[in-house]
């Protein structure tokens, strides 16, 4: 794309953690982002404020919940009513429900599944035929080192983290020839409302397992995302780990 300046830039599941970092950087480079959000209405709104104010003056907070084939597409439409493009999809939203296999309902399956993997596919679909007229396009879905490497008690998690990379590298075979790239971001732990959640005796023994010693911060996951959207022209189906080398 080589600048962000105008650039209409929709972020699933914005309004905290790496989704937030992700508009704050986009947005400091002049994108129009759409904010989406699924319930916390108050968090986007106070989120598009924030980047009405810095760099960002048409930025707009859209409600849909993206596990809804029907709500992800309006996300979509609705955007390119607003703004009459779409130049870039960053597939950020997603859930966890942590239990071993024993202890996991087909519920807590499903709605991880539904959440974090056939949400990319709404989106896509939705998005696809924009590109296409436009003859470009930059999508980002953020998977998880989980995916490739497993852990224990995320089942779910690590199955739709680990499609997510399968449909990325479909994806960008299929619309390469319009010049659509589409790629995978895989972060590590990395220090938001999600890892928070991880009780204090496994972060530590998560600590010594990350070479780097140290998690991750959601900015530096957005850097990464404003990389591909910026310089990534020819950079598709490719997998970005961000993960402190955790997973080699
Ligand atoms: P988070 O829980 O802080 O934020 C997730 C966001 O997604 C929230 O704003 C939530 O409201 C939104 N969301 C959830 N379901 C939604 C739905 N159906 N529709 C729209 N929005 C919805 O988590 P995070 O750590 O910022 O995670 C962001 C992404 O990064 C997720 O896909 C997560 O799996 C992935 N990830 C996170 C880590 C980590 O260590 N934090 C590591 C690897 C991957």
């Amino acid at each position: 794309m080589g600048s962000l300046e105008e650039a209409v830039v929709v972020i699933t599941g914005a309004g905290r953690g790496i989704g937030r970092a992700i508009a704050e950087e986009l947005g400091r480079g002049g994108a129009k982002v759409v904010v989406n959000y699924s319930q916390s209405k108050a968090p986007a709104e106070d989120l598009v404020a924030q980047l009405q104010q810095n760099g960002s003056p048409e930025s707009v907070a859209i409600q849909a919940d993206v596990s809804d084939a029907e709500q992800a597409a309006r996300l979509i439409e609705d955007t390119v009513k607003h703004f009459g493009r779409i130049d870039a999809l960053v597939n950020n939203a997603g859930i966890n429900v942590d239990r071993t296999m024993k202890k996991m309902s087909v519920d807590d399956w499903n709605k991880v599944i539904q959440t974090d993997l056939n949400s990319c596919f709404y989106t896509v679909k939705a998005a696809q035929s924009y590109f296409i007229q436009q003859g470009s396009g930059t999508i980002i879905n953020i998977s998880s080192f989980v995916g490739q490497a497993g852990n224990f008690g995320q089942a779910n998690y690590a199955a739709a983290k680990a499609g997510i990379i399968g449909f990325t590298k479909v994806a960008a075979l299929e619309l390469a020839r319009n010049n659509i790239t589409v790629n995978a971001i895989c972060p590590g732990f990395i220090e938001t409302d999600m890892f928070s959640k991880v009780p204090d005796n496994v972060k530590e023994s998560i600590l010594k397992r990350i070479p780097l010693g140290r998690t991750g911060s959601p900015q530096e996951v957005a850097r990464a995302v404003r990389y591909l959207i910026v310089d990534g022209g020819y950079i598709t189906g490719q997998t970005l780990n961000i993960n402190g080398g955790i997973y080699m």
